[in-house]
């Protein structure tokens, strides 16, 4: 793979096909103001000539398919920088979702085994995990707000300072009070939303459900949102889209 980076080591400018292939493929990355998409480009090189693809399962990773990755990671970080992904190298990539077997022992010593679906998974200084089944369909899934790369890779900025609690690293303790004020109040409402679906048959709320699992996977669903339907997304959660604009485009 990037036999073309290899011949060119000094030059890490995307073939000019593969990069228009990948905005013609994921309309969300196309539709960023043109001076983004240079960056977004000239990022992606940079995250591709640090990072190291391996396929599980049999899969091989085609120069497609790392691009693919590599564009909709640096979205997150388009204006905050690649050293927000520095704690790790590896991104592993699995054909489908993943069965993994899990168990816990609960208060009275009774141990519970389950099998947990993974569409991707993120840990603190390790790899990302991911299936290329979904992040070959993000340009449709997009409608929905889905987007598992862009999830996966927020859990690596909330990470950031050790806590996966929805909150990045931010600059004072004001600032960490006020995103977390903002974002509970905005995860309380929406998983008021998501019960009164599903016990009294209420209206489904648009924003995937697996939001209201926890503080950390809202802002993480949430940012999937923002990042591939921003208008849709704004229609819920203006307060959020106002929140993330703060963050994840400072201005300088
Ligand atoms: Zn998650």
């Amino acid at each position: 793979m990037w036999g073309w980076l290899r011949r060119r080591p000094r030059a890490p400018d995307l073939p000019d096909a593969l990069w228009q292939a990948t905005l013609a493929r994921y309309p969300f990355l196309a539709e960023r103001e043109p001076q983004e998409l240079v960056r977004l480009r000239d990022m992606s090189a940079q995250f591709l000539a640090r990072k190291e693809f391996h396929g599980a399962g049999g899969l091989v990773i085609t120069d497609e398919m790392a691009l693919a990755i590599a564009a909709q990671a640096v979205l997150p970080v388009l204006h905050l920088g690649l050293s927000w992904y520095d704690d790790f190298v590896g991104i592993v990539v699995h054909p489908d979702e993943v069965v993994a077997r899990r168990t816990t022992v609960d208060d009275t010593g009774i141990v519970h085994d389950w099998d947990e679906v993974l569409a991707g998974e993120t840990m603190e200084g390790g790899p990302v995990m991911l299936n290329w089944h979904d992040v070959a369909h993000a340009g449709s899934t997009a409608e929905t707000g889905f987007n598992v790369v862009i999830h996966e890779f927020v859990h690596k900025i909330d990470l950031r300072d050790g806590a996966a609690n929805g909150c990045p690293p931010l600059p004072s303790r004001a600032a960490r009070l006020h995103w977390l004020a903002v974002l509970e109040a905005s995860y309380a409402r929406f998983c008021e939303q998501v019960k009164v679906a599903e016990r009294f048959g209420g209206a489904t709320p648009w924003l995937d459900d697996y939001g209201a699992t926890a503080l950390d996977e809202f802002f993480a669903v949430a940012c999937e949102a923002y990042f591939v339907n921003r208008s849709r997304f704004t229609k819920d959660f203006p307060e959020l889209t106002t929140l993330f604009d703060g963050f994840f485009r400072p201005r300088r």
